[in-house]
C-alpha cells in the first residue's frame, strides 16, 4: 500500500492534482470536503450538521471526520492505497489516521505540501466560487476564517510530518501541469 497526504491551505490545488495523481498512480481518492458535501446533498443528518460549520468557515468536529474516513476505508480495503485530500487538518485527525492504518498494516508513506501565497489562494477560491456555486467560495469573510483555521489548526501538521522526515513542500504556483510533474517526481523518489 502507498498511501500520501496531499497537504496545503484552501484553494492549494489539492483536488485538481488530486484528479491527476490518482490516473496516474491508481489510488483511491478521500477528500472529505467532498465526502461532507455529498453527505449534505443527501440531506443526512451528518450533512445538515456539518454543513452549520462549513457554512462559517470553520473545521467540522474531529469524531465526525475520522468516522466518515474510517468508513470509506473500510470500504476500499482493497485499494492500492490511498490520497488523502483535506484530511487529516488536526493532529487529533493525524493521530487517529495512524492508527487505523496501523490496523490494516499500513502507514503515511510521503505528505506534499502545495505551497502557494495567500493573495493568488483568495483569488482562486473567489473565482471558484463564481462556477462552483460553494457558499463558502462566495464570501471573503468565510475563506480568511478558513485561512485562520488553517494557520492555527493545520499548519501544526508540517511540524508533526516534517519530524518523522515525510514532509516536502511543493512550488504550487504555475502551471497545472508543470505542479503535477513536481509532485511526480516527489512520489517517484519516495517509492523507489
Ligand atoms: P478547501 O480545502 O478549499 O477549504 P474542502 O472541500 O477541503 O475545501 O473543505 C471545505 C470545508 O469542509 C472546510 O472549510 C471544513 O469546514 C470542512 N472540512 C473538510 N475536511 C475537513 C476535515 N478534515 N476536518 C474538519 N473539517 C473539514
Amino acid at each position: 500500500m502507498f498511501n500520501l497526504i496531499l497537504f496545503g491551505p484552501p484553494g492549494a490545488g489539492k483536488g485538481t492534482q488530486s484528479e491527476r495523481l490518482i490516473a496516474q498512480y491508481q489510488l483511491a481518492h478521500i477528500s472529505t470536503g467532498d465526502l461532507l458535501r455529498a453527505e449534505r446533498k443527501a440531506g443526512t443528518e451528518l450533512g445538515e450538521q456539518a454543513n452549520e460549520y462549513i457554512a462559517k468557515g470553520e473545521l467540522v468536529p474531529d469524531a465526525v471526520v475520522i468516522g466518515m474516513v474510517r468508513n470509506y476505508i473500510v470500504d476500499h480495503r482493497e485499494a492500492s492505497g490511498f490520497i488523502f485530500d483535506g484530511f487529516p487538518r488536526t493532529v487529533a485527525q493525524a493521530e487517529a489516521l495512524d492508527s487505523m492504518l496501523h490496523e490494516f498494516d499500513a502507514r503515511i508513506d510521503a505528505v506534499l505540501g502545495l505551497e502557494v501565497e495567500e493573495d493568488e489562494l483568495v483569488k482562486r477560491l473567489l473565482l471558484r466560487g463564481q462556477s462552483s456555486g460553494r457558499a463558502d467560495d462566495q464570501d471573503e469573510a468565510t475563506i480568511r476564517n478558513r485561512f485562520q483555521e488553517y494557520m492555527n489548526k493545520t499548519l501544526p501538521l508540517q511540524s508533526f510530518y516534517s519530524e518523522q522526515n515525510k514532509y516536502h513542500g511543493v512550488e504550487g504556483m504555475g502551471e497545472i501541469e508543470s505542479i503535477f510533474d513536481s509532485l511526480c517526481q516527489q512520489i517517484d523518489r519516495v517509492r523507489s
